[in-house]
C-alpha cells in the first residue's frame, strides 16, 4: 500500500475517507470496512501553526490563524491504520469536486 507524505495511505485519497457527526462530535469511517465503521484517533501532531492566513486576501471573513493538525487513526476491526489532515493552511472553498478536479491539495 503507497504511503503519501503526509502519512496517509491510498485508501484515504480523493475523497475515499468519509465521516459523520454524531452530536458536534466528528468519526472517520474505516475505508477499507463496510458499514460506517468507526476509526479510532491513536495520536495527533500539530504540525504547522502560524499567525497569519495565506488565504485571508481571498475571503471576506478572515481566519484567525493558520494551522494543520495531522491525526493517526485505526480501526480495530480490520486493524487499518492510516493517516488523515485537518487545515486551514490550504485551499478552502468551491465545491469538493472542484478540488479534486485540481488534483487537490498538496503540501
Ligand atoms: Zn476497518
Amino acid at each position: 500500500m503507497k504511503a503519501h507524505p503526509n502519512g496517509g495511505t491510498d485508501l484515504v485519497q480523493d475523497g475515499k475517507l468519509t465521516g459523520a457527526t454524531d452530536t458536534d462530535y466528528f468519526y472517520f469511517f474505516c475505508p477499507k470496512c463496510p458499514d460506517k465503521h468507526i476509526m479510532r484517533m491513536l495520536d495527533y501532531v500539530v504540525r504547522e501553526e502560524r499567525d497569519d492566513n495565506p488565504y485571508n486576501d481571498k475571503f471576506k471573513k478572515k481566519a484567525k490563524k493558520g494551522f494543520t493538525l495531522a491525526f493517526q487513526i485505526y480501526c480495530e476491526k480490520c486493524k487499518h491504520t492510516d493517516g488523515v489532515r485537518l487545515s486551514n493552511i490550504c485551499w478552502q472553498g468551491g465545491t469538493h469536486d472542484e478540488v479534486l478536479h485540481r488534483g487537490g491539495n498538496k503540501d
